[in-house]
């Protein structure tokens, strides 16, 4: 579904992906692992069109984004969570929602049955339809970010950390409902700095470091190597 080849991002001097190849079949949950500065963020960036220099070639169903508007990406069905959530504060859920729909402006979509199918994952959300952005729990607010993605009907997901700095028992909720959403049809490319969380939901993960892809297999090869275990998983 997604093939990237040779894909190198640079700001200036700073050499961020270094030549990385990635291959995600529909269907799947694939996981990308690697330490702070090992390049993930850029990777989705740039799968995005959100980084300005950047070379290699990336498919999507067959089709090369690699030069294409964000907007364009996004109406091809890829759809992208970014780390630090960036929801809006100051608007309630719903509002926070109908911006995911944007790219759907010109398809005769019916809004509240989008709502309602993001809602079906995240009940809570529709508890809270009404309130302010701002005002939510951290967990709640990835929810929201999550939601927000999934409301342009994507085919591919990509999730930034969604795990960052929420506590284990609202991970594992979130680990869950990805898994929930994967089972529904939707593809998901994770980024996550939670090795053993990851390992444990994707079907295949790739491991970055320094911009170059050191490590991939099926995960639960993976979760077993000893390598693995003693650099990503503490043992
Ligand atoms: P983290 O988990 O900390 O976000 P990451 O694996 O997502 O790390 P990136 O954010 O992709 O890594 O960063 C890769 C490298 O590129 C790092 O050395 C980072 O400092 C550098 N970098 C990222 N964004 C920029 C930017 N806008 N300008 C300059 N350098 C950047």
């Amino acid at each position: 579904m997604l093939i990237i080849k040779n894909l190198k991002v640079n700001y200036g001097y700073v050499n961020a992906l270094k030549g990385v190849d990635i291959d995600i079949k529909g269907g799947q949950i694939v996981s990308i692992l690697g330490s702070n500065g090992a390049g993930k963020t850029s990777l989705l960036k740039a799968v995005s069109g959100l980084v300005e220099d950047k070379s290699g070639t990336i498919l999507f169903d067959g089709q090369d984004i690699t030069n294409m508007s964000t907007e364009k990406i996004v109406s091809l069905g890829i759809s992208h969570c970014p780390e630090g959530r960036r929801i809006f504060p100051q608007l309630t859920v719903e509002e926070n929602l109908k911006i995911g729909a944007y790219v759907l402006r010109n398809k005769k979509v019916n809004l509240q049955e989008e709502f309602e199918r993001v809602y079906a994952f995240f009940p809570k959300l529709k508890e809270r339809r009404r309130q302010v952005a701002g005002t939510l729990s951290g967990g709640e607010q990835q929810m929201l970010a999550i939601g927000r993605a999934l409301m342009s009907k994507p085919k591919l997901l990509m999730l930034d950390e969604p795990s960052l700095g929420l506590a284990p028992i609202i991970v594992n909720e979130i680990f869950k409902i990805i898994k929930q959403i994967n089972s529904e049809g939707v593809t998901v490319l994770l980024i996550e700095q939670n090795a053993n969380g990851a390992l444990k939901i994707s079907d295949y993960s790739y491991v970055l470091e320094l911009g170059q892809v050191v490590s991939e297999g099926d995960s639960k090869k993976l979760l077993n190597d000893e390598g693995i275990r003693k650099s990503y998983l503490g043992a």
